[in-house]
């Protein structure tokens, strides 16, 4: 089924909103067995809005759009959309109960205003809001046609209107919209997998795969991430079974030539897949951050459930206090620097003595945008590994960035990542 978004609000063109509610329904609408081929974003203007909706009601199947169902007048979706379809708007009883109800229960009066969200288009399917005030509206065409109302100029199938706030749309999506497309939508099924690779760019990842990022049945597409790589696999067939039977050879295939540089397929993040490795292994982690000021940490913990294998991330950033803490020597501190492999062996082991744990991940370097050297440029770092089991620490050296702009976030972002992904090979090895 051939679908398009559409996203209403002068806030997205402005770019004073990033548009998540593309991203989001683009990848259900994958799920859906549906390709998106069009997304649009258009500002609260109903002569463009209008002209946005006539063009995808003319070549798409499904289109949903989100925004402009507010209380205010600039919210013109539905209005802008019935009057496309000449449909008369009513109010609808429940629909103004259900938004007055919302009031009385955050206790307060609700204003006139919202009266205009219960105003719905005749013949269309209501999708009830349960977290905000204005309803979403399904429109199907199948159904419309049963109640006479013909519209053999356009292609559309469903016409899907949801709220701005991506809370309440994502709501409605997955408890109203999504369960009546899947009862409705029997054509053909469309499977999706992906796999991350690690530490090897797009393009060498690609030439490792040869024909495979070429085929038809499954597609194979690539897209960069900070450090890494991931490939979306899709599939379609008469079934999801027999789409499923076309992607998993490919998959086997892929994990063969990409070796140990696949992080996994359809996994997490990066610490997602750190804290399950590390609970498999029945081991836990130590870090010492310097550069990163606590990002790996933060990332570990933003995991549930991290708590098991996670008990200490010490920012260790100053010198004094890498001495005082991770037992870091001075006479190396001074002899080699803080952003130095004998520095970093040091800090990883520091920190899982510190702590008794099985491992220990330490990070120093310079993100910049001042200081770095000649022999140690902005965006060097060094990662160190400590295994308690092996005894053995080793450190590896990294230079992150381009040296240009203020790249700090950025080399932030690829040293704590390059970390967590240190320490799953580690503890891959040791397993
Ligand atoms: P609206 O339903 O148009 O009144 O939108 C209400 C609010 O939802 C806006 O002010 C934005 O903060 C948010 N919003 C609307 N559209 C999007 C979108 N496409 N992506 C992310 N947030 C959005
Ligand atoms: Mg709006």
């Amino acid at each position: 089924m051939i679908s398009e978004i559409i996203c209403v609000g002068t806030e997205l063109l402005t770019g004073d909103t990033v548009n998540t509610n593309a991203s989001y329904i683009a990848k259900r609408l994958m799920g859906l067995s549906s390709g998106c081929l069009w997304q649009s974003v258009v500002g609260d203007n109903p002569s463009r809005l209008s002209e946005s909706i006539l063009t995808a009601l003319k070549r798409s199947e499904l289109i949903v759009l989100t925004g402009g169902l507010g209380p205010t007048e600039d919210d013109l979706t539905k209005e802008t959309a019935a009057e496309l379809l000449v449909l008369p708007l009513y109010e609808d009883a429940k629909s103004l109960n259900d938004i007055s109800s919302y009031f009385a229960s955050k206790g307060r009066e609700m204003p006139n205003m919202n009266k205009k969200q219960a105003l719905i288009p005749k013949g269309a399917v209501i999708l009830e809001n349960e977290i905000g005030t204005a309803p979403g509206i399904l429109l199907d065409f199948e159904l419309l046609k049963s109640q006479g109302k013909f519209y053999s100029q356009y292609k559309a199938k469903y016409l899907i209107l949801l709220p701005g706030p991506p809370r309440e749309m994502k709501m409605m999506w997955e408890s109203a919209a999504e369960p009546y497309l899947k009862a409705k939508i029997t054509d053909l099924a469309l499977v999706s997998h992906y796999m991350t690779v690690f530490g090897i760019g797009e393009s060498a990842a690609a030439e490792r795969l040869g024909d495979i990022v070429s085929g038809a049945n499954p597609t194979v597409s690539p897209y960069a991430k900070n450090g890494s790589v991931t490939f979306r696999i899709t599939a379609n067939g008469k079934s999801e079974k027999d789409a499923e039977a076309k992607c998993l050879p490919v998959i086997e295939k892929m994990k063969e030539l990409l070796g140990d540089s696949v992080v996994g397929t359809d996994v997490g993040s990066m610490a997602e897949v750190a804290v399950s490795e590390l609970k498999g292994a029945g081991k836990t982690v130590a870090l010492a951050e310097s550069c990163t000021g606590g990002l790996i940490a933060k990332k570990l913990t933003d995991v549930s459930g991290a708590s098991e294998v996670f008990k200490m991330g010490a920012v260790t950033y100053s010198n004094e206090i890498k001495s005082l803490l991770l037992s870091v020597g001075e006479d190396t501190l001074c002899k080699f620097g803080a952003v130095s492999e004998q520095t970093a062996l040091e800090m990883c082991k520091g920190a899982a003595e510190l702590s008794g744990d099985d491992f220990g991940v330490s990070v120093t370097g310079i993100a910049g945008p001042l200081g770095g050297s000649e022999e140690k440029p902005v965006g060097t770092v060094w990662i160190g590994i400590y295994s308690k089991k092996t005894g053995k620490h080793s450190a590896k050296r990294y230079l992150f960035g381009h040296g240009r702009v203020n790249e700090r976030d950025y080399i932030r972002e690829l040293t704590a990542e390059t970390a967590l992904w240190e320490l799953i090979k580690t503890v891959r090895e040791e397993n």
